[in-house]
C-alpha cells in the first residue's frame, strides 16, 4: 500500500479563526478538494511570524499543510487575494461574516470534494468587494449554498401540491420548504404571504448565473421581504438541524 502523503499544498479561503494556546491560531479553511478543514497556524499571533503571517479572515491563500495526528499544521502560507475591502468596509465585512457563518454551519469538516462550494464562496467574497449591491451577492450565496447542501427551496411549483405556481402573490412555508399556492396554504400551518415581485426576484436568483442578476435594481421593500423570507427559512433549517443533532446525541448517551 502506498504511504499516505504527509503534506499537501492547496488553495484555500480562511473561513474562521480562533486563538489557540499562547501564540497559535486554529484556522477553519475551505479548500476545493479537501472540503472544510481545521489547521493550526503556529505562532500566528506573534508579530515576528513570517511564514504563516497572512492568515487574515476572508483572504484566499496558497497553503502548505503538514498532516498532524489530529489537526493539520499550516507550515507555509502565501497570500493570493487579500479581499481588503472586507476588512475596511464594516458593512461589507459584516456580509462576509454572515456568508462565512452560513458556510460553516451548513457543512461538516471532512474530505469531501467541495470545488463548487469553494468557487461559490470565493466568488461571493470577490463580489462583496465590488461596488455592486452587496445584498444581491448575499442572496445569491444563500440560495446556491442551500442548493448545494440539499435544502434548495421549492419556488417554481407549489411545495405542497407540486402544480406550477401562477404568476400572482403566493405563500411561503418554512416547514414545506418553499412557496405554496393559496389553495394549499389554507391547509398548511405557518404559511405567510410572499409578493409576486419578491418571488420573481428569488426565482431569478435561483436559476440565473450571477452575471444576469448583478445589475438588478431591487427596491428596498423587496429586499426587505426577500431578506425576511431567506433568513427566516435558514434559521428554521438550522434550528431543526440543531434539534436533530441534539436528538442523536441523546440517543447515543442513553443507550
Ligand atoms: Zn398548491
Amino acid at each position: 500500500m502506498p504511504r499516505p502523503e504527509r503534506a499537501f499544498r492547496t488553495p484555500c479561503v480562511i473561513v474562521k479563526r480562533r486563538d489557540f494556546g499562547e501564540a497559535d491560531r486554529i484556522l477553519t479553511i475551505l479548500t476545493p478538494r479537501h472540503g472544510k478543514i481545521d489547521v493550526v497556524a503556529k505562532g500566528a499571533r506573534k508579530l515576528t511570524s513570517h511564514k504563516t503571517g497572512h492568515v487574515e479572515l476572508f483572504t484566499r491563500v496558497d497553503m502548505l499543510i503538514h498532516k498532524g495526528r489530529d489537526l493539520g499544521i499550516a507550515v507555509q502560507v502565501e497570500l493570493v487575494e487579500p479581499y481588503l475591502r472586507l476588512r475596511e468596509d464594516l458593512q461589507r465585512g459584516a456580509y462576509a461574516n454572515y456568508a462565512a457563518e452560513l458556510l460553516d454551519r451548513f457543512t461538516l469538516t471532512d474530505d469531501d470534494d467541495a470545488s463548487e462550494l469553494y468557487r461559490l464562496f470565493d466568488q461571493t467574497l470577490a463580489r462583496l468587494c465590488t461596488d455592486g449591491d452587496p445584498l444581491l451577492a448575499v442572496r445569491y450565496f444563500e440560495m446556491h449554498l442551500l442548493d448545494q447542501v440539499g435544502f434548495r427551496p421549492e419556488i417554481t411549483n407549489c411545495a405542497v401540491g407540486h402544480e406550477p405556481l401562477l404568476p400572482e402573490d403566493q405563500f411561503f412555508s418554512y416547514a414545506a420548504g418553499g412557496v405554496i399556492c393559496s389553495r394549499h396554504a389554507a391547509q398548511a400551518s405557518g404559511a405567510f404571504p410572499i409578493s409576486m415581485t419578491a418571488l420573481k426576484l428569488l426565482r431569478h436568483i435561483q436559476r440565473s448565473p450571477f452575471e444576469a442578476i448583478q445589475a438588478l435594481r431591487v427596491p428596498e421593500a423587496i429586499h426587505t421581504e426577500a431578506d425576511r423570507i431567506m433568513v427566516g427559512y435558514i434559521t428554521f433549517l438550522l434550528e431543526r438541524r440543531l434539534q436533530s443533532i441534539d436528538f442523536i446525541r441523546r440517543l447515543r448517551y442513553t443507550h
